[in-house]
């Protein structure tokens, strides 16, 4: 199913996240942990794409066995570090296993600063892939500003681009204070895009984590949210629990205020997923 009919239903959905692994030994495990996942029957749960194209096979693979689970797959597709040969190879590999909805993502910059070679953004690999069959595309957003970016307001000019080129609905990063989700979906659509917005939201359940998203995106951390890391922070099991119950806060405030598409950035963990889940068996 496309996830623009899912999403067109109007009623609110929650969708789920795995990344693929990295090497052969650890397929077995993220294939276990996706298969998990999907019991918990998500309106649609998505793959993630090794930032190089290296383990492509194993995004390819992993979106299949969830549709083997009857659940709708997103296979996510990063363009920068790979060549036009590659994209259309994924793209008709994800055509034969009967994949419709792909994520079109520029990826971040190599490391080595080796300028991209086909791709620059992700609005080219969007308009390739709408020539390139009937799929359903989505695309990646960011509510503070892509760290990239001069500001906010150039970010949503290439947003518009990126909707203009052909997607179906967006996906936010991750983001701590709704507050900041309501302002950006204000701004958004007075700029005149009217294509779904999905919102990201991480439970984060040990304190390690933090320092690698603020690092990598710069993401607001509220006073509320730090005091629960402050507190519980060297506390595992305390810390999963909190941050089940902020991100569990945040999802059902953004219901409770027409926010219908979540999506959970479950990062292959079935049990934070079921906690969730069952958090909001009677909201959704
Ligand atoms: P773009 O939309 O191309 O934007 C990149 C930067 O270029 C922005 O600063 C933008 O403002 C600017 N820009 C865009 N168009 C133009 C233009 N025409 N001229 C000048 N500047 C322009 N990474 C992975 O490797 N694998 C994944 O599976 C993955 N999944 C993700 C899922 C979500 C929901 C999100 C939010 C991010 C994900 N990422 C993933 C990370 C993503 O690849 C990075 O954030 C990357 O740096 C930007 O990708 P993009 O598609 O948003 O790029």
């Amino acid at each position: 199913m496309k996830i623009r009919d899912i999403l067109a239903a109007g009623k609110p959905t929650l969708s789920f996240e795995v990344f693929p692994p990295k090497t052969v030994d650890a397929y077995e495990p993220v294939e276990r942990a996706a298969c998990e996942i999907a019991k918990l029957k998500p309106a649609f749960m998505s793959v993630t794409y090794g930032a190089g194209g290296g383990t492509s096979r194993y995004t390819v693979d992993i979106a299949d066995t969830i549709k083997g689970y009857g659940v709708t797959p997103l296979a996510h597709l990063t363009c920068v570090s790979s060549t036009r040969e590659k994209v259309h190879q994924v793209l008709d590999e994800l055509k034969s296993r009967g994949i419709e909805n792909v994520l079109a993502l520029r990826g971040d910059l190599p490391a080595d600063g080796e300028t991209p070679r086909e791709y620059r953004y992700a609005s080219q690999l969007i308009r390739e892939i709408k020539e390139s069959g009937d799929f359903c595309i989505g695309a990646a957003c960011y509510p503070e500003g892509h760290v990239e970016s001069a500001n906010k307001s150039v970010d949503m000019d290439y947003l518009k681009e990126k909707v203009e080129a052909g997607c179906d609905f967006v996906t936010t990063q991750m983001f701590f204070d709704n507050s900041i989700l309501y302002s950006y979906l204000y701004r958004i659509r007075e700029k005149g895009i009217t294509v779904p917005v999905i919102a990201g939201i991480m439970p984060v359940t040990n304190a390690k984590q933090i320092s690698r998203i603020t690092g990598m995106s710069g993401t607001y951390l509220p006073a509320r949210f730090k005091a629960i890391v402050d507190r519980f922070g060297d506390n595992p099991a305390a810390m999963k629990q909190a941050g089940i119950a902020y991100a569990t806060d945040q999802i059902i405030d953004l219901i409770a205020n027409g926010v219908n598409g979540i999506h959970v950035y479950s990062m292959n963990k079935p049990d934070v997923a079921a906690r969730i889940r069952e958090n909001l068996s009677e909201i959704l």
